[in-house]
């Protein structure tokens, strides 16, 4: 069998694993609820700084440099992963090498960039297995996700030795004419240079195949992984909130009823016929969540900062905001399978509040939005909390005592408090005699 063939039959496996994964989920997409996207230009601008300049994550000089060194590094190598399907497909070698000087720039950086992350993802494996870094712990993180983090980090070291290793046995195989420029591989070259012509070509061989068939594994385990965040986070900066934190959407349904006890009339002609019965108030389950509700929990890194910054768990409360996007995700797994296959009236007798989210997770959060302002992929945490809180107020009438009363006190009196409007002025009347 020829290496094109080879090549083209490992490429159409994972195209095909892969169109199954993007398949399913698009089906659970399919399961949410609309969430409205407007101002484009402002968020290609959000996008440009966030994702590609990585603003937030610099905002911790050490360590978000490491990462923001690892992401630049991924896009250069990007471009030589192009390169290598190219010459798979076609029996090409090299083939971008026609861009001369521009060739010689791209693989220049792509090669340091290979060095520098393999010894950040050095770096990182020894601060996740033994620095014990704090926000790396919590109820949410179990042993799945650590295991998930440390084989991916494993993953990349692999790739990028073996990108090192394909470019060293490159400039050894054609050592007056090879196309492109590899500072480092150069160096290690000089290390192999003894090595018998055959013997060279059959290291090139193993280097190319190893990188080329780990980067399609691994394009293929990271949906499946906490790691689709590679895919999902730039989409999700992309699609981020754009109004002022802490502001609070309004429910159209409950607007619309507002509405209609001011002024029937105009209502009722504004509705038309696009007025839709109402489900549900408030989030109880999945199907309750927004498309880009559960975009944010595939997009989560599960990096803590979120919970880290959250006054409420640092004050020993039972809420962490990651908590809250890792069950969102694994309750879409648990029932959205149920749902596809029998209609919007299938149950599994769970639910989202309650069998993943407790009602004391979500009371203990002050709406303060430290999560969403420290999350580095721009995850909108309080909206999806107070959205579950509108359920239970809306739906069961479920809230915490105090509230109950200032509830009965706006229905009552029309303020939180527990006078009547006519009341308002009283603390005036010893103003008004000690004047006359
Ligand atoms: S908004 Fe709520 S969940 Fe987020 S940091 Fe503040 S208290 Fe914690
Ligand atoms: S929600 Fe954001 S800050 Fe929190 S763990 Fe996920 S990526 Fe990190």
């Amino acid at each position: 069998m020829t290496k094109e063939l080879m090549f083209l039959i490992a490429i159409l496996l994972t195209i095909g694993v892969f169109s199954y994964t993007t398949f399913r989920v698009f089906q659970y997409f399919k399961l949410t609820k609309p969430y409205p996207v407007k101002n484009w230009g402002k968020r290609f601008l959000l996008m440009f700084k966030v994702a590609f300049l990585q603003s937030k994550i610099l905002r911790y000089p050490f360590i978000g440099f490491l990462h923001a060194l690892v992401f630049w590094g991924f896009i250069v190598i990007l471009i030589a992963s192009i390169e290598m399907i190219i010459d798979g497909l076609f029996g090409t070698e090299r083939v971008l090498g026609f861009l001369g000087y521009w060739y010689n720039m791209i693989t220049a950086s792509g090669d340091v960039s290979a060095l520098i992350i393999a010894l950040i993802i050095i770096i990182f494996l020894f601060r996740r297995l033994f620095h014990m870094v704090k926000r790396f712990a919590g109820i949410e993180m179990l042993k799945k996700s650590k295991m998930d983090a440390n084989i991916a980090l494993l993953i990349i070291f692999l790739l990028m030795i073996s990108l090192l290793g394909m470019n060293t046995f490159y400039i050894l195989g054609e050592p007056h004419e090879y196309k492109g420029y590899f500072p480092i591989s150069v160096i290690l070259a000089g290390f192999f240079h003894s090595l018998p012509e055959g013997q060279v070509h059959l290291w090139h061989e193993i280097n190319w195949w190893v990188h080329i068939i780990w980067i399609f594994i691994f394009a293929n385990i990271l949906p499946y992984s906490k790691h689709f965040h590679v895919y999902m986070s730039i989409p999700n900066v992309f699609l981020s909130r754009l109004d002022v934190p802490g502001h609070l959407q309004n429910m159209d349904n409950v607007t619309k009823e507002v509405k209609i006890m001011m002024n029937p009339d105009q209502a009722f002609s504004e509705q038309g016929d696009t007025a839709e019965e109402v489900e549900r108030f408030g989030v109880l389950d999945i199907e309750d969540v927004t498309w880009k509700n559960y975009l944010d929990s595939l997009a989560c890194t599960e990096c803590g900062r979120c919970t880290a910054a959250c006054p409420a768990a640092l004050t020993g409360k039972k809420l962490s905001p990651r908590k809250i996007m890792i069950n969102l995700r694994a309750r879409m797994k648990e029932k959205a399978g149920g749902l596809i296959k029998t209609g919007k009236e299938y149950s599994d007798d769970r639910s989202f509040i309650r069998d993943y989210i407790s009602e004391e997770e979500l009371w203990a959060c002050t709406t303060c939005n430290a999560c969403a302002k420290e999350c580095p992929v721009n995850i909108n945490h309080p909206t999806l909390i107070v959205d579950m809180r509108r359920y239970l107020v809306m739906e069961e009438a479920a809230a915490p005592v105090g509230l109950n009363v200032m509830f009965t006190n706006i229905e009552n009196n029309g303020a939180p408090w527990q006078f009547p409007p006519e009341d308002r002025m009283l603390w005036t009347e010893n103003l008004f005699m000690n004047i006359s």
